[in-house]
């Protein structure tokens, strides 16, 4: 398994199993909300109805009872003795109930109430009462008569409405009732149905949805960043590696050379040619000085990484400066065309001098380095109102997209097309990046593959 995977995989399962523990806690929480809901409002009514007793001496449906009394009784007498088959009676039974459900619905006067003492606790009274009957009987005095509707045959209205809307489990059953008179015995059921429930419960619950949705994007986050510095860590030392590589490679040559030439001279024959000799020890001469060159490089890497840039500032003209530099470079590679084109007006700057020229060359040794045609090099400069801007633009090869962005890491190298004929240690750039920096300064680089690059680099006045 790749390191990258070795992070990610147990990552992502592990926040799986956090938004599935939150997932369960929250619906287990649902729940107990919900029946916390149901239990205040069972009690509240319960206190309610007591309380309509106590004052009124009613359960609220005095007006009801009274009223089905005398349909049942007319029922009995009037429409019984006409019914003449089964069909009809299953009719009148039905029509029975019906009537019962409309008597019990229109005059009932608990929810009015309810309402009214819900809002006086301080709580919603926003619902919806639904009368269930569960047993209808009419009978007359000698229980000759007799209508027995059992609410399993003939489903209620509001039963039908309940399914339609899909949510019985929203009803709070308050009481159960249980009443019989002269002409009918009959039990049903009151319920209250908050039609904002869902929203109450919701609002109840929200602060513990916010905090576990919290947990789970400080996790995320904390395994994102964590994951991109493991592979920023991987991305370095896989440079360092090359680096590593490099130096060596160079560090060889010279020392194989070094051997070969020492081997050379155990050989007699050698031994007695005096020019021989010395053009020997010559060579290994010129080779111990690019092996200490190399190794000086190395010591010298590390300190400009150890310490800080120590800049030792003088006032100069920038104009002349550039061109003193950019004179010097062209005696050194006179196959180069270099096009100046300043515009400074004899502007002066502080600036070291020493470091600011190895800015510059490295950046005037890349556009020649990485070119794959005869380079033409145009160097501009000019002041704007923060400070100073100069660009190097060359046709060279150019640098793809992805890379563009790594061009200023340390030990960075494009390691595509031809480019790894050059021999470089991916520095130049990181020491142009870090001495802009250190005179308070940027560089930035636009560049197109096969066309060339524009290097920009603004210092302050
Ligand atoms: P080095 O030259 O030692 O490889 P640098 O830090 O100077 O290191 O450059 C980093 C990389 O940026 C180089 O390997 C090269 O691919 C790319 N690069 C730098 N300058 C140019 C340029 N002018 N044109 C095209 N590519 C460039």
């Amino acid at each position: 398994m790749s390191k990258k995977n070795s992070i990610l995989i147990p990552g992502i399962a592990a926040i799986l199993i956090l938004v599935a523990v939150q997932v369960y806690v929250i619906k287990d929480l649902w729940v107990d909300k919900d029946i916390l809901f149901d239990l205040k409002y069972k009690i509240l009514s319960q206190e309610a109805m007591d309380q309509l007793n106590r004052l009124s001496r009613t359960d609220g449906f005095e007006n009801a009872l009274v009223v089905l009394n005398n349909y049942a009784k007319e029922t009995l007498t009037d429409e019984l003795g006409r019914i003449k088959s089964e069909e009809e009676l299953r009719k009148l039974k039905e029509e029975a109930l019906q009537g019962a459900y409309k008597i019990l619905n229109e005059l009932e006067n608990l929810s009015p109430y309810l309402k009214g003492y819900f809002k006086r606790q301080g709580s919603e009274g926003d619902f919806s009462r639904n009368i269930e009957i569960n047993y209808l009987q009419f009978l007359d005095f000698d229980n000759k008569l007799e209508i027995y509707a059992n609410p399993a045959i003939f489903r209620s209205p509001n039963a039908q409405n309940d399914t339609l809307k899909g949510k019985p489990k929203s009803k709070i059953l308050v009481n159960r009732f249980f009443r019989e008179d002269n002409y009918y015995r009959i039990s049903f059921d009151f319920y209250i149905d908050f039609s904002g429930k869902q929203k109450m419960v919701f609002r109840d619950m929200a602060i513990y949805l916010a905090m576990s949705i919290f947990s789970i994007l400080v996790v995320v986050t904390i395994l994102i960043v964590t994951f991109r510095n493991l592979m920023e860590e991987k991305r370095l030392s896989n440079l360092k590696t090359d680096f590593i590589n490099n130096m060596t490679h160079e560090i060889k040559t010279p020392l194989s050379t070094i051997t070969v030439a020492g081997k050379t001279l155990e050989i007699e024959r050698i031994r007695s040619d005096e020019n021989k000799i010395l053009e020997t020890a010559r060579l290994i001469g010129k080779q111990s000085v690019h092996l200490n060159q190399l190794i000086n490089l190395i010591l010298e890497i590390s300190m400009w990484e150890r310490t800080q840039f120590q800049l030792d500032k003088k006032e100069v003209d920038i104009g002349e400066l550039m061109h003193d530099i950019v004179d010097s470079f062209r005696t050194g590679n006179n196959r180069v065309v270099i096009q100046e084109d300043y515009s400074f007006r004899g502007q002066k700057i502080r600036l070291d001098v020493v470091y600011f020229t190895t800015m510059i060359n490295n950046l005037l040794s890349n556009a020649v380095k990485y070119s794959d045609k005869d380079p033409v090099i145009r160097v501009e400069g000019r002041e704007n109102r923060e400070g100073i801007v100069i660009s190097i633009t060359d046709n060279g090869i150019g640098i793809g997209k992805q890379d563009l962005k790594h061009v200023f890491d340390k030990f960075y190298r494009v390691s595509q097309g031809n480019i790894h004929k050059t021999k470089g240690l991916g520095l130049g750039l990181y020491y142009v990046k870090r001495i802009a920096e250190a005179h308070g300064g940027s560089v930035t680089v636009e560049s197109k593959p096969g066309e060339g690059s524009t290097f920009t680099i603004t210092l302050p006045k």
